[in-house]
């Protein structure tokens, strides 16, 4: 908003009305942008899972040289485990997205910031 402009003789009407008149152009050039950034997202959806079905043997190819560079690192990582600081549980450290979803930490997180708790 670098191109307001102030009336400084002027009763305030005309200054808030031209205000209001910029804020409605940055918020509809705003709003179009946002759309233009919709319509590519949308594309670029499109483009990629073309590109997938028309490159199977190439997508499947790289996912398996993806796999193979990254397995031994990926089992490392499963064997090794964890205890939550939060309610306790031992999981695995690849799972914890799976964890912070169970009951049992769920539970412990609402104990945890409850009102009523006693400190
Ligand atoms: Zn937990």
């Amino acid at each position: 908003m670098s191109e307001l402009y102030v009336y400084p003789e002027d009763d305030g009407i005309t200054e808030m009305q031209d205000l209001f008149k910029q804020m409605v152009t940055v918020a509809t050039q705003n709003a179009l942008h946002n759309i233009e950034v919709e319509k590519n997202k949308e594309k670029m959806k499109e483009y990629r899972k073309e590109y997938r079905q028309k490159n199977k043997e190439k997508v499947k190819e790289s996912n398996d040289k993806w796999l193979e560079k990254n397995k031994a690192k990926m089992l490392e990582k499963r064997k090794i485990k964890m205890t939550c600081p939060e309610c306790g549980g031992v999981f695995r450290k690849d799972n914890w997205n799976r964890h912070i979803l169970t009951q049992k930490h769920k539970i412990a997180i609402a104990i945890k910031n409850s009102p009523y708790r006693k400190k």
